[in-house]
Order: structure tokens, then sequence, then C-alpha cells
């Protein structure tokens, strides 16, 4: 959405609307700011004591509705800082808008819309009739700190979503309420996958003994694919010195964000939010020649960062995060090839999820803001423009439905990111590719090149899956707990009709097991209709009914989670059925 596209000014002047609604019943409200976002608006409000109710809300809304069909204008007006500041002399959060605006050189603006007029660099609408009424709605109330700022007071925020038309408002009530059904702290409660403790903290999940098993499926299946690239597991430690972080550089910058460690000494320690400082001393822990080039190393583990508690959200944002890192040190001859590698890696990955599909995903190739070259590592080596190049490049090669997003590298390096659409639409980034010209100068890192000098590696950071957690959140949502085969904790389970059918159902469940699939065997005392429930409910991919039948043909009855079907097959035929999915 950009700030010229019609539907920012409709939500952005609904915003000024619902001031009006408001103001007309709460006249002493304060009025702070009301943007445009995503899907719709909001607006910050100081009640004072008063406390906001839903009822409040459909007020709001009904006298909206009114104000819209009166068909007012918005006007905007240039005013002087003391017009802007006795305007709203009673109104500290304005007065220190205006004077920031005012410190910045900018000139003051007021939107007037009927007979109200707000501190707005708009643009908005030009006449309230450009607004669908049945479009947009008033949706919830919540708190919000002025300007995000704990330290602050806290505002009642109101939220509005606006659409085009009502259908297109509609289309996402109805993605809303589907994301709800399928919301990963919900189903991954169902499923028992992972769980919070009070005593534990918040942002701090534990994964079960289903919700380990599920992460380790994804590391294994990471590994085999990129073990065939080389790549090499290392361990390291969690907490370390500050004096790593003070030769990486980040100390200055994120030392607030850490938690820190008190020992005995008065050594300085704090938990590890990152593993490349780390992987980099392993790097320099014995000379390296051109010829060991690359060096790959791998790591699925955990970084901690001390996110502000009213960030969390179940496991999209936590404060320990596992990164399925790596790290490659490479001299500037290999950059192509290795990113070739990492990207081969992410479309297997990928594929086995069947997320690699054309208009389910696309990647973003970050490169430097050509208007501002001097914010960037662009060394006289030329390397940081080249790796664009090859980047695009790869990109171009491999047929990935590419953007090129101006502005987005990091100040040391390009990156290629992989943007993965979930069944509802919305993007994550999942997959990364970073290149890195300036940690492996930081610390010192050498290997000894052709003629006998000393030059400094270039250094990849990647993530096939990204956070664990975060991709265990999406893979949830995405399915909806229906996880591919491979990627499920159990697999099929065996549930014999009646007491007759439980030794037999228990020489399948064997056999099942000894051919290495995750199998569970149902032959509780209760009732046969209570256990297919469970099945279901547990979103198994399949599970097999042992019946009267199926003992006189020697077969057992499959049925299938995904297809709805049952079919009568043999133990062999499920076991080889099985393993083809497995490799999917
Ligand atoms: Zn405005
Ligand atoms: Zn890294």
């Amino acid at each position: 959405m950009e700030k010229t596209d019609k539907i920012y000014k409709i939500r952005h002047s609904l915003a000024h609307i619902l001031a009006m609604a408001v103001l007309d019943k709460y006249p002493e409200a304060k009025i702070t700011i009301g943007p445009a976002v995503e899907n719709g608006f909001y607006y910050d409000f100081d009640f004072g004591d008063e406390k906001i109710s839903e009822a409040d809300l459909k007020d709001f809304q009904k006298k909206m509705k009114k104000i819209i069909s009166q068909k007012i204008d918005f006007v905007e007006k240039e005013v002087s800082k003391e017009e802007a500041l006795e305007k709203f002399a009673d109104n500290e959060y304005k007065k220190e808008l205006i004077e920031e605006i005012s410190q910045n050189g900018e000139k003051i603006t007021f939107y007037q819309s009927g007979d109200f007029e707000d501190l707005c660099e708009g643009p908005h609408i030009e006449n309230s009739s450009e607004i669908v009424t049945d479009a947009f709605k008033l949706t919830k109330i919540a708190g919000a700190y002025w300007r995000g700022d704990e330290k602050n007071k806290m505002l009642t925020r109101i939220y509005g979503v606006a659409f085009g038309t009502p259908e297109e408002l509609k289309a996402y009530e109805e993605m809303i309420r589907e994301a709800e059904k399928r919301d990963h702290r919900k189903i991954g409660k169902e499923l028992d996958l992972f769980t919070f403790s009070d005593l534990v903290g918040s942002g701090l999940p534990m994964f079960t003994p289903k919700g380990t098993l599920f992460r380790d499926l994804v590391v294994e299946r990471i590994q085999k694919i990129q073990d065939k690239f080389g790549w090499k597991k290392v361990t390291i430690p969690h907490i370390t010195k500050s004096d790593l972080y003070k030769v990486s550089g980040h100390w200055d910058k994120y030392k607030d964000d850490l938690f820190h460690v008190k020992g005995k000494s008065d050594t300085e320690f704090v938990m590890k939010p990152m593993n490349c400082p780390h992987h980099t001393q392993i790097f320099a822990s014995s000379p390296k020649s051109y010829k060991d080039l690359p060096i790959r190393y791998a790591e699925t583990t955990m970084v901690y960062r001390d996110e502000q508690a009213g960030e969390l959200l179940g496991l999209s944002r936590v404060r320990s995060i596992t990164q399925d890192d790596g790290h490659a040190f490479i001299t500037d001859e290999q950059i192509e090839e290795e990113i070739k590698n990492i990207v081969s890696i992410i479309k297997e990955f990928y594929t086995s999820l069947g997320m690699l599909k054309d208009g389910n995903y696309w990647v973003s190739v970050s490169v430097h803001d050509s208007k501002h070259p001097e914010k960037y590592l662009i060394a006289e080596d030329g390397l940081f423009l080249k790796a664009e190049e090859i980047m695009k490049k790869i990109a171009e090669d491999e047929n990935l439905p590419y953007k090129v997003v101006e502005g987005e590298a990091a100040f040391y390096g390009p990156k290629l990111d992989f943007q993965f659409k979930d069944a509802l639409g919305r993007e994550w980034q999942l997959g990364t590719i970073q290149l890195d010209f300036s940690m492996p100068k930081r610390f010192g890192l050498e290997y000894t090149d052709k003629d006998g000098g000393k030059k400094t590696p270039v250094m990849i950071h990647r993530a096939i899956a990204g956070s664990l957690e975060r991709f265990m959140s999406v893979m949830i949502e995405h399915t909806a707990g229906n996880f591919p085969f491979w990627m499920s904790p159990v697999q099929v389970a065996v549930i014999p009709v009646g007491e007759f059918a439980n030794d037999k159902a228990g020489e399948i469940f064997e056999k099942i097991k000894e051919a290495g699939f995750r199998v569970e065997l149902y032959d509780e005392n209760e009732g046969f209709g209570k256990r297919v429930r469970k099945a279901k409910k547990e979103k198994l991919p399949y599970f097999i009914v042992i019946g009267e039948k199926d003992i006189e043909t020697g077969k057992v009855t499959l049925e299938n989670r995904d297809t709805g079907e049952s079919k009568q097959m043999t133990v062999d035929e499920v076991i080889e059925k099985f393993q083809k999915e497995n490799n999917q």
C-alpha cells in the first residue's frame, strides 16, 4: 500500500472520521495519532479515567457512517507553529509532535473535515463520499503505549478494517476466521507440541516429546540435504564473554537486548544472541589454506534475545530462538558456486514441503541503496557490487521468481531471501542467504592464497528453515496441523475394531515399527469410534483398521487423512507406500 493509493487515503481518512465520532461521544478524550495500516487503520486516544467498551465501538461505528453520509470534504491547510500549538494547547501529545515537526524544519499542516481539525501530513480523500460504508468495520480495542514506549502512558487504541468493496471486507473476515481456527497456539496445544510455564518465563517455549520429534525431523531433513554440499556440524557454548561482541561490533548496538550472565569472576558474560562470531573462532583455530575453502559450519542451536514482554507471541516471537544456522567461509571466486549450492538446499527442502510452487513463493534480492552508497561496505575491490550481480544472475539462471529490493541490503553485504505464501496467502520469510564482507575482517580471519599471501575470506550466513520456532508456527498454520507424512511426529495408528483383533493389530504394529515408521497401537479398552476420533483429532496422516474381514483376507484397511479414502492392502504394500512418501 502506497500513500498515493486510493485505499490508503480511505483508510487514513477513516481514522480521522473515527476521531470525530469518538470526540462526539467523549469530548474530553485527547486525540494522538491515527495512521492507515495494512488492511485498515487505528487511532490512539487518551480517554483519561474513562473505560471504553464494545458497546462504545458500536456507537462510534454508527456515528462514523452518519458522518460519511454527510459527504464532508477533507481540506489541507498550512499553519504556523504558534497556531498549531494554540489549537492543541490542552493536548500534550499533539504538542510533542508539533515541536518535532518544527524542529525537523518541516511545514505544519492541518486537515479539516467537517468541524474537526487534525494535525496531519495527509494525503486524504477529497470527500467522504469516496468511502464505501459497507466496506469498513471497527474491530477491536487494545492498549498501546504512547509512541510504543513502555515508559510512556498507556493509551486506548481503536482498530478498524477497511477495503474498497464489501466483498473484499467479507473475504478478509473469512481469512481472519480461518486464521483463528489455525492459530498455532491452539493447534500446538491440541497436538501437544509445546508448552509455556510461568515459572520458566514468557517467550521461553518448551517442546514436548512430540514437538521435539517434529524439530528433530526438520533438522535431520535439512542435514541430509546439506551433507551433500559439504556442511559440517559444529557445537558452541550458549554463553560468551562480552569481548566477542565488542570485536564483532555488535556490543554498542545490541548490549541492551542481551541477557547478561553473572558469574563468580568479574568477567562479563552474556547469552549468545547469534552464532556467527563463535563460528569465526572455530575457523580461526587453525591455519587455513585456499585449498581448505570453502569451510562450512552448520549448527542448529538456540540464541537468546531479551524481547519486550509485550511483543512476545506464541512461537512467532520468543526469547529463546533455535536457528538452523550455517556459515560458509569462502574465497572471492567461490561466491557464485556457494550461493548456488545454498539455493539448491533451500529448493530441495521446500519442495519436500510442497511449498516451492509457482505463485506460492518469491525471492527478494536485497541490494544497496544506489542513492546512498556510502552507507555500505562497498570496498574498492568491487566485491559487494559483484555479489549483487551474482545473486541476480543465480535468481535468473535458477528460474526463481525474484524482485530486486533496493536499499534492503545490510551494510556488510547483499542478501537473498525466500518468501513463502501460506495457505491463507500470508507471506513468511524463511530461507535466507546473506553475504558478509565485514565480520571476517573484524576478527582478522585469513587464509593463505595460491601465491603464499594472506587473504581475508568472505563469509556467508545462511538459514534454511529460519528459526525452528517460527518455522513450526508457520507450518502449523499453513497445514492446519496436517503435517506432511515425513514431518508427522506420529505417522500412523493401528486400530483393532474389537478385542478379537488385538493380536493381529499388535503384529501389524510391530511390522510397521520395524520398517522404521512412527506408529502407535490404539488397543485401549475404549469404544472403536472413540479411538478413530482420537486418530483424527491427532491429525495422523494415516490410520489402519483391523476388522474381521481384514483378518480373513490377511489384509488391512488403510485410511488416508487427506483424501478421506480407505483402501484394503497387504502390510507390505502399506510399508512400500510409506517408504515412497517418506522420501518425498
Ligand atoms: Zn490524516
Ligand atoms: Zn550468522
